[in-house]
């Protein structure tokens, strides 16, 4: 019940109104006894600035930042955490009185949802379609967990660029590019990720493959997208016989890493499941 000790927690984005956001945390709130409220904000580019210094003034506890402000919140924060550094954007803000730390939690939400569904990446080949900012966390992760990566996208430059970030990370990781249509001459992958927004909705019969592409000797086919539940690329796969797995897990998984983040509290992933268990 929110009384005069219920703390803010909120979501800044452009536009917000189809976050499954609010009805996880809210739920999870509920659930496991903490006194928080979770409440989506619509905020406009321009407005950024005054809603952040707004959040800190009244105390908020933390927020969520998500399209299109993952980037241009950077300025606004006292510090970011490493992961948050590397991949050059922010989506989960902690309010430790008054100071501002930015943290992101794609990257470890994407790890332990593989973690959860038993997918060890570990010197295995990995293509990841798209070269925005979930396929730059993606493709961070997955450089961490050992994997051999290679990044395509609609605009190729974009991925080249990403492949190019990645490789300097580290002597150890393993990244290149390749252009679209040009997939067919590579062996399969062991995983697949397609981290674009093809096929989301209201575009749901898009996929981000060439039509022509074969997936019947991709062992796991993950789709970040999670509305639709089951979007055109993962039926696909199913159809050639994929292990599929889709968005909602690594939205949990990044919703659990915020809690701990904010409240030191470590949510149960069936209480988080059981909040979206009407969706999926
Ligand atoms: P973004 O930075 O805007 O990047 C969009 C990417 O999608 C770019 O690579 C873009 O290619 C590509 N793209 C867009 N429309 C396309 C189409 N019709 N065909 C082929 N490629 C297309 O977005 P983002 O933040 O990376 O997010 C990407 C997706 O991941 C979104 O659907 C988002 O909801 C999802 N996501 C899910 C989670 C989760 O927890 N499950 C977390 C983060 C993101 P170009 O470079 O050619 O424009």
């Amino acid at each position: 019940m929110i009384d005069a000790s219920t703390v803010l927690i909120a979501l800044l984005g452009h536009p917000v109104e189809h976050s499954l956001s609010p009805r996880m945390h809210n739920y999870i709130y509920a659930h496991a006894g903490i006194n928080s409220a979770y409440l989506a904000f619509d905020v406009s580019p321009e407005k950024l600035q005054d809603a952040v210094n707004g959040l800190r003034a009244l105390a908020a506890k933390g927020f969520n930042v998500t399209v299109p402000h993952k980037q241009s919140v950077i300025p606004y924060m006292d510090s970011v955490d490493n992961a948050a550094a590397i991949i050059g954007a922010v989506n989960t803000v902690a309010n430790n009185n008054g100071r501002l730390i930015g943290y992101n939690t794609d990257a470890t939400g994407f790890l332990r949802s593989l973690e959860y569904h038993n997918i060890d990446v570990k010197d295995k080949s990995v293509l990841v379609i798209g070269a925005g900012g979930a396929a730059r966390a993606v493709a961070v992760a997955l450089s961490m967990a050992g994997a051999r990566i290679i990044i395509t996208n609609r605009t190729f430059e974009k991925a080249d660029e990403l492949a190019n970030s990645i490789s300097s990370m580290s002597s150890n990781s393993l990244c290149t590019a390749a252009p679209l249509n040009e997939l067919k001459k590579l062996d399969s992958p062991y995983l697949l990720v397609n981290a674009t927004s093809a096929g989301m909705w209201p575009h749901i019969e898009t996929s981000p493959l060439p039509e022509d592409y074969d997936l019947s000797d991709v062992n796991v086919a993950y789709d970040l997208v999670y509305n639709p539940i089951k979007t055109t690329f993962l039926q696909e796969a199913e159809k050639s016989g994929c292990t599929v797995v889709n968005g909602l897990d690594m939205l949990i998984f990044q919703a659990i890493e915020a809690i701990r983040i904010w409240f030191n509290s470590d949510v149960l992933y069936d209480i988080a499941k059981n909040a979206v268990k009407d969706f999926a």
